[in-house]
C-alpha cells in the first residue's frame, strides 16, 4: 500500500505524394514532458526526495507546483491505489497530464499530484471508427497513426498537449468551425471515482455525469484513465501560413477580421503578431523579427480553398505556404513549443470587433514589447452552434479568442504578465463576458465558463460524485 505524508508532516521545500508543410519556424531541440517524466524511475516522490523538484516540473516551467507528493501510476490499478490512499490520508488528488494548464493551480500542499504520463496507450480501430487513449496520451502520435487511415481528431495547436485536458475542457482546433468542440466527439470516459472505483461513463451509464465531463473538465469529477472518441474522415486539408512584416499589421488585421465574417465554416484560421525575442534558442532567420502571421486550414477542394484565400493573398504576404497537405501536417502548423516552456498567456473571449477595437489592439500591442505573441483565433461556425447531444460546453460564446503570450523567467516574468494583462484590459470593452477555461492560465471564476443554468447543474453533479472534495481541478467547481 502507498503511504503519503500528511501536509503537516511535509517538509515543504496517406498521402505519400503530398509533402509535409515546410517548417517556417524550426522546432527548438529538447525533450517533451512525456519523455522527461518517464525518465524518472520511481512511482512516488515526496518533498524530502532529491528528485522531488524534477518530479514536480511540467510543461509550464515557471509554475511553482509544491504538492504533498507526486505520483506516477503505471496502470489504472496503481492510480486507484493512489486515490484511495490519498483520501485515507486526508489528502486531495489533482490529476495532471502534460501541465499545459498548470499555471492555474493554487496551493497544492494538501494535494497529491497524479501525473498520468505513464498511462499513455493509443488504440485505434479504423474500421469501427473508434479511438481509445490513455490519460497521458498526447496529440502527435495519435494524429500520425490516424493519418495513415485518412482519419483525423479534433486536436489543438500544441502537438505535445494532453488529449484528456484539452478534450474535457472543450477543445478548439483547426477543424473547430466545421466540426465543433472536441469534447462533443467523446463517446466514453473511464475514470476513478472519489470512492476509488474505476467506472465507465457514457450516454447509457450515468448520462448526467457524461454530460458534465464533456466540457466541465475531468478533474472536477474524477481521475480519468482513458477516453474514447470518434475520429473524423479527414485525409487532407488546404493549409499553411501567410507572413508579413509587423509593419503591415494595420493593413492585414482589418482585412483578416472582415474576411472571417465572410468565409464558410470550412475555414478555421488564426491571426497573430509575433515578436521573436533576441535569445540564442531562436533560429537566425527569426531571431528579433517582428511579424504578422495568418495560419489556417480549409476543408474543401483546391479551387474552393484558393477562392477563399484570395482576399488575403491580395495583401501580398512575403511568405505563403498554403497548399494541399496531409491532415497530420496540421499538428505542427502553429509552431507551439513542444518542449517545456516558461511561456505564459492571458486570454479572453471577444465578441464582434469593430474598427475601434482593431485600432485599440494595434495600439496596445505596438508598445507591448514583452508580448511575444498577440493572437486572435477565429471562432463561430460549428463552435457557436449547440452540438446535438453534446456536453455541458456544447458551444462557445464569442467570435474570437484573444490571447497575449510571452516567454520569461525571473523578474522579467512579472513585467511580461503585466504586459499581457494590459493587452487584455485594453480589449475589455469587447469581451464576450464568458471565459474559455481551457485557455485561462490564471485563476478565474469557473462559473464564467458556463451558462448560469448549466453551472447550477455542474454544482449539483459535483456534490453528488465528489461530496468530500477528493479531486482538485485546475479550475475547480466548488462543492457548495
Ligand atoms: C501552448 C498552448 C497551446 C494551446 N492550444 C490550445 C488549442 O489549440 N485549443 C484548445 O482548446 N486549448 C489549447 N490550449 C489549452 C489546453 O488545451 C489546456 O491547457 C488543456 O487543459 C491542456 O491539457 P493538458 O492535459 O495538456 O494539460 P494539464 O495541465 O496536464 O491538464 C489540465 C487540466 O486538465 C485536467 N486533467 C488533465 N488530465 C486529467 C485526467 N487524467 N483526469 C482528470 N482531469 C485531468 C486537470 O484539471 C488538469 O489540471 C493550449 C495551451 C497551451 C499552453
Amino acid at each position: 500500500m502507498l503511504r503519503f505524508p500528511r501536509p503537516t508532516q511535509c517538509e515543504q521545500s496517406s498521402h505519400a505524394e503530398l509533402g509535409e508543410l515546410p517548417a517556417v519556424y524550426p522546432v527548438i531541440a529538447g525533450v517533451t514532458v512525456v519523455e522527461y517524466a518517464t525518465r524518472l524511475e520511481r512511482h512516488i516522490y515526496r518533498p524530502v526526495d532529491a528528485e522531488y523538484e524534477t518530479a514536480c516540473r511540467t510543461w509550464a516551467l515557471a509554475a511553482d507546483l509544491r504538492p504533498a507528493a507526486v505520483a506516477f501510476p503505471r496502470t489504472p490499478d496503481e492510480a486507484i491505489d493512489v486515490v484511495r490512499q490519498a483520501a485515507a490520508d486526508g489528502l486531495r488528488v489533482a490529476p495532471i497530464g502534460t501541465g499545459h494548464g498548470a499555471y492555474s493551480f493554487g496551493d497544492l500542499s494538501d494535494t497529491v499530484l497524479v501525473r498520468t504520463n505513464r498511462l499513455s496507450d493509443y488504440q485505434i480501430d479504423p474500421g469501427a471508427g473508434t479511438v481509445r487513449v490513455g490519460a497521458g496520451a498526447i496529440w502527435v502520435p495519435l494524429i500520425d497513426m490516424l493519418g495513415e487511415y485518412g482519419l483525423a481528431v479534433l486536436h489543438g495547436t500544441a502537438p505535445t498537449g494532453g488529449i484528456v485536458g484539452h478534450t474535457l475542457g472543450g477543445g478548439i482546433g483547426w477543424y473547430g468551425r466545421s466540426r465543433g468542440l472536441a469534447a462533443n466527439s467523446v463517446t466514453a470516459v473511464e475514470l476513478i471515482t472519489a470512492d476509488g472505483e474505476l467506472v465507465r461513463i457514457d450516454a447509457n451509464h450515468d448520462p448526467e455525469l457524461f454530460w458534465a465531463l464533456r466540457g466541465g473538465g475531468g478533474a472536477n469529477f474524477g481521475l480519468v484513465t482513458a477516453l474514447e472518441f470518434t475520429p473524423e474522415p479527414i485525409r487532407t486539408a488546404y493549409a499553411g501560413v501567410l507572413v508579413w512584416d509587423l509593419r503591415e499589421a494595420e493593413r492585414v488585421l482589418p482585412r483578416w477580421v472582415e474576411w472571417t465574417a465572410s468565409v464558410p465554416d470550412a475555414v478555421t484560421s488564426i491571426y497573430r503578431q509575433v515578436q521573436y525575442p533576441l535569445v540564442p534558442e531562436i533560429p537566425d532567420l527569426l531571431r528579433g523579427r517582428k511579424l504578422v502571421v495568418v495560419d489556417g486550414a480549409v476543408l474543401g477542394s483546391d479551387a474552393e480553398a484558393e477562392a477563399i484565400m484570395a482576399p488575403l493573398r491580395e495583401l501580398r504576404p512575403k511568405w505563403d505556404t498554403f497548399r494541399r497537405v496531409p491532415a497530420r501536417s496540421l499538428s505542427r502548423l502553429h509552431n507551439d513549443s513542444e518542449q517545456p516552456s516558461t511561456g505564459g498567456l492571458r486570454s479572453a473571449l471577444l465578441g464582434a470587433l469593430p474598427s475601434a477595437a482593431l485600432d485599440q489592439l494595434l495600439s496596445v500591442t505596438s508598445d507591448s514589447s514583452l508580448v511575444v505573441t498577440a493572437e486572435l483565433r477565429q471562432l463561430g461556425g460549428a463552435l457557436s452552434r449547440p452540438a446535438p447531444g453534446g456536453g455541458v460546453l456544447n458551444r462557445l460564446d464569442g467570435e474570437f479568442l484573444l490571447f497575449a503570450g510571452g516567454v520569461a523567467t525571473g523578474p522579467e516574468r512579472a513585467r511580461t504578465i503585466a504586459d499581457h494583462d494590459r493587452t487584455l484590459e485594453a480589449m475589455a470593452p469587447w469581451f464576450a463576458n464568458r471565459s474559455y477555461l481551457n485557455f485561462a492560465q490564471q485563476a478565474v471564476d469557473p462559473a464564467t465558463g458556463f451558462d448560469p443554468g448549466a453551472w447550477q447543474s455542474l454544482l449539483r453533479i459535483r456534490r453528488r460524485v465528489d461530496p468530500y472534495g477528493v479531486f482538485r481541478a485546475n479550475h475547480e467547481i466548488p462543492r457548495v
